[in-house]
């Protein structure tokens, strides 16, 4: 197409004073767009802890070293695997005073305990390491050896004395094991530590159990229900101040026989947990109570499930 000198020369100032005007705007918009974009950016850290990888997405860039000082201070205390734990301590003395943390979460684990027709049990521990669950030297027992080891399980076997925190096994060889509730209980730990330096929002991922807190830039936090396969996304959920965890029997177990064993253990029967579900997804305000019912629900037979739902009616539930 051809044009004229003219109409070519206001073609090309009304260019030139379209891209001056384009200029203008950018850079006056720039500390605005720079703004933006940086109150949209998240920081991720990432961590072992707690025999687990935990990762931290958070605005706030301090929100990482808060959580994960937060969970390493629980680990110290809770721990089977680390001697100088009060767990461990306790575990070989059989009585002790120990901090109000631990004290706590035993009271706790008691309760979970009474309310999930006794299918949450921390003194299974027995019955782990007798399943060979804790080195990770596995075996089938014989019925008289679990039947011998469920003497020394009960949660009704422990004595709290509440006055100076003192925690006292009935039995020798009771032994305490709080791998399903410590996690969530570090999980509340840390978001009421976030809270205390006025950090609002944040996304704790604790090996599959999670915390909510807060928005992301004003949408729900969305997190993914891994399946069997890791690769596989079984359910979705959208959170804000909610934590939620799922207990299933393909993270650990061994095969023998053709059979699944699995490392939570029905502590009525001293047999891992078999009731035809892959997986349990608790969500609800707490950590503590969404990591001990997701594992209690993996014991428990339908019946007994529905019931429990009941009883915590503030909670949601989806079993796959
Ligand atoms: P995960 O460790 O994958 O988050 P859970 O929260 O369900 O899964 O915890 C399972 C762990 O809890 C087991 O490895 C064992 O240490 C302990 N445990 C096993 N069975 C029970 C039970 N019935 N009650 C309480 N704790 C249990
Ligand atoms: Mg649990």
């Amino acid at each position: 197409m051809a044009f004229s000198t003219k109409t070519r020369k206001i073609l090309v100032a009304l260019l030139i004073t379209g891209w001056s005007l384009a200029l203008i705007y950018y850079f006056f918009q720039l500390p605005a767009i720079k703004h933006s974009l940086k109150t949209k950016q998240l920081y991720y850290n990432n961590r072992l802890l707690m025999g687990t990888f935990w990762q931290v997405s958070s605005p706030n860039k301090q929100a990482a070293t808060i959580v994960f000082s937060e969970a390493s201070r629980i680990e110290q205390l809770l721990s089977k695997y680390i001697a100088t734990s009060e767990i461990s301590q306790l575990n070989r003395l059989g009585k002790l005073k120990v901090s109000p943390d631990t004290f706590y979460i035993i009271k706790k684990s008691i309760e979970f305990h009474d309310k999930t027709f006794k299918a949450f049990d921390i003194t299974v521990g027995p019955l782990i390491d007798l399943w060979g669950f804790t080195t990770q030297e596995f075996q089938v027992p014989t019925d008289d050896k679990i039947r011998d080891t469920l003497k020394l399980v009960g949660s009704d076997k422990i004595i709290l004395h509440g006055n100076d925190n003192v925690v006292e096994f009935k039995i020798p060889g009771m032994k305490i094991d709080l791998g399903a509730i410590a996690k969530g209980y570090a999980l509340d730990c840390a978001v009421k530590k976030l809270k205390e330096h006025g950090i609002n929002n944040c996304l704790i991922n604790a090996g599959g159990q999670v915390y909510a807190l807060g928005d992301k830039f004003g949408k729900n936090w969305k997190i993914a229900i891994q399946g069997r396969n890791k690769l596989e996304i079984i359910g979705a959920l959208e959170l804000k101040d909610k934590s939620a965890s799922t207990s299933g029997n393909y993270e650990q177990f061994f095969l023998k026989g053709g059979r699944l064993y699995c490392h939570i253990i029905d502590p009525r029967t001293g047999y891992p947990a078999n009731n035809q579900i892959t997986s349990a997804t608790v969500i609800t305000d707490k950590g503590i109570t969404a990591d001990a019912l997701s594992t209690a629900i993996f014991v428990l037979d339908k019946d007994s499930q529905k019931q429990l739902i009941k009883e915590f009616p503030e909670t949601q539930i989806k079993i796959y």
